[in-house]
């Protein structure tokens, strides 16, 4: 039990579109393949790794539309998700705390 969202997320979808630009990490490729965790060995970017379509790394085809990302990029994207999910959160905690408190201190206030 590494990764739990891996079952939830992304097994309703049937009707598969291209979505090359996935955001965050990717958990599967447009074309129903998993994903395929590798590392760089161009002179560019030595030793980075990435995610690849398992489909595409296999025939280690290139120039296709298959999923790649940068794992470092993909981290990013999942962490500025994160921080506008938990920024919403904050906020509604906000608005709860605001209610929950002005109850109780009107009613403190008035009996002293
Ligand atoms: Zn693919």
């Amino acid at each position: 039990m590494n990764n739990p969202r891996r079952n939830t997320r992304g097994s309703s979808t049937t009707s598969g579109g291209i979505r090359v630009r996935a955001p965050g990490i990717p958990i599967k490729c447009w074309c129903a393949e998993s994903i395929k965790e590798l590392i760089s060995k161009t002179n560019l970017n030595p030793y980075r790794r990435y995610y690849r379509c398992r489909y595409a790394a296999q025939r280690k085809l290139e120039n296709e539309n298959h999923i790649f990302k940068w794992v470092d990029e993909a981290f990013t994207d999942e962490i500025q998700q994160l921080d506008y999910h938990v920024r919403m959160l904050e906020e509604e905690v906000q608005v709860l705390k605001a209610t929950i408190t002005s109850g109780p201190k009107a009613f403190w206030v008035s009996v002293s």
